[in-house]
């Protein structure tokens, strides 16, 4: 305690700091950064959590101004006030957290009810008891409460494998931002009363000030990492699927099945897939109008998800073309498949309008070195022949085959 605190005299004759140049420094940076959250917020307007963080930069801005105005403003705004700015950013931060994951996070009553607790404490330390310390203690336990808070967040709503990596950044920032407040205060406890000075503030107070701001941009940063991550994937998922029905869209299940049939060829297995294709439906667009035909796709969608397994793919391939891929499927086990999904169409109920609706599909089995386009040909071809026969059916593509085969037999020139 003595050694400390003979340091601390010395340090504070080495280096008395004035606090308003401190808080310049800090706000400058904190300005450039709103420039450039100005600029993020124009170019991605729909960015989750960008409001937020820039509430936070200017919480912290308009406190870090006010504690510097300490020479020369009441307690009230350069005390109060500014740390209460200060509280309302970490609150940024917490609510920014939650809307980068577009979740329900509650501020009460655990992160507001600490504001609502601190103020009046903070009141009386200032005013009717002034204490240096314990104001600096009950900062640290509002910023520490709503920092673990929402590391504890960020620690279980990481979401997708792409989104730990930052989103536990951000959690240990916020955890080393904590410790940091728990320490100053245990550093200022060590000194005589009339040392801690926040006017003139010794080398340990500083540079636990000048720590807390670079660990404030630090999280700024990490959190905004974080939301262009979770950005750049909500948007390769929307380019990925139909929002109609929520399905993979044709793209997308393509690309999975250049990948599976390239798969295939190295493994020796086999993939099915069956084209299925819905029987007039126009008909049910003219006679119920494109609201309800959009309530049938998606009943569609629901029944191919309930009527599959989930290693298969499903996609809408278009307007009223479904696909399904089924891995590791022979011939019996894709035609079976088939008939399921085409038994499930013919059953549904509940249709608006009442109609009742049949599928006509086609199935093919993957062969070595084929390509997706010739694979997705076959069962085209397959489709049209269920098509040709009357619809509402299934037809496997080497049954096509065999037939066209013993046509072309048959087939007498000139005859
Ligand atoms: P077929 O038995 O020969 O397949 O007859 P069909 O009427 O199903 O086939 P056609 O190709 O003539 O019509 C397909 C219809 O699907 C036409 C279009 O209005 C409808 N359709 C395509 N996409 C959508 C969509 O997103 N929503 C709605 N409601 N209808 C769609
Ligand atoms: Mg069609
Ligand atoms: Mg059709």
């Amino acid at each position: 305690m003595r050694a400390t605190a003979v340091l601390s005299v010395e340090v504070l004759k080495v280096a008395p700091m004035y606090t308003p140049f401190l808080m310049c420094g800090y706000a400058a940076a904190l300005l450039l950064m709103l420039f450039g959250f100005r600029g993020i917020r124009r170019s991605t307007p729909d960015l989750h959590g960008s409001r937020q963080l820039s509430w936070f930069i200017l919480c912290g801005l308009f406190g870090v101004l006010l504690i510097g105005l300490r020479p020369w403003t009441p307690a009230l705004v350069s005390i109060v006030l500014a740390n209460f700015l200060l509280f309302a950013g970490a609150l940024c931060i917490y609510l920014a957290a939650a809307d980068i994951f577009e979740a329900d996070l509650h501020v009460f009553p655990w992160p507001g009810g600490t504001l609502i607790v601190a103020l009046p404490l903070f009141v009386w330390f200032t005013y009717g008891n002034e204490q240096v310390l314990a104001r600096l203690v009950i900062h640290a336990v509002v910023l520490g409460s709503i920092f673990i808070t929402t590391a504890v967040f960020l620690f279980r709503r990481h979401g997708e494998p792409e989104t730990r990596q930052p989103a536990r950044a951000c959690a240990w920032l916020l955890i080393f931002a904590t410790f940091l407040q728990v320490a100053w205060c245990l550093f200022e406890f060590q000194l005589p009363p009339q040392q801690t000075n926040f006017v003139h503030p010794d080398l340990i107070n500083v540079g636990f000030s000048y720590l807390s701001m670079v660990l404030g941009l630090a999280i700024v940063i990490g959190l905004l990492w974080l939301a262009l991550t979770v950005h750049r994937l909500t948007l390769h998922r929307m380019a990925q699927t139909d929002s109609l029905t929520g399905l993979l869209n044709r793209r997308a299940f393509e690309e999975i099945l250049r990948r599976e049939l390239l798969r295939c060829d190295r493994n020796g297995t086999r993939l099915g897939i069956m084209l299925i294709d819905l029987d007039y439906f126009k008909q049910v667009n003219d006679s119920l109008g494109h609201f309800a035909g959009d309530d049938v796709l998606r009943r569609i969608g629901l029944v191919l998800r309930d009527g599959t397994r989930p290693s298969d793919v499903l996609a809408r391939y278009g307007g009223e073309e479904f696909v399904v891929l089924l891995r590791n499927a022979g011939l019996d086990e894709s035609l079976a498949a088939a008939e399921r999904i085409r038994l499930l169409i013919a059953g549904l109920a509940g249709l608006p309008g009442r109609v009742t609706l049949t599928a006509s599909i086609g199935v093919a089995v993957s062969e070595l070195r084929e390509t997706a386009t010739e694979f997705l040909l076959r069962s085209d071809e397959a489709m049209y022949q269920s098509k040709r026969e009357g619809r509402n059916q299934v037809t496997l593509y080497r049954e096509l085959r065999e037939k066209l085969e013993l046509a072309a037999a048959a087939y007498i020139p000139g005859s």
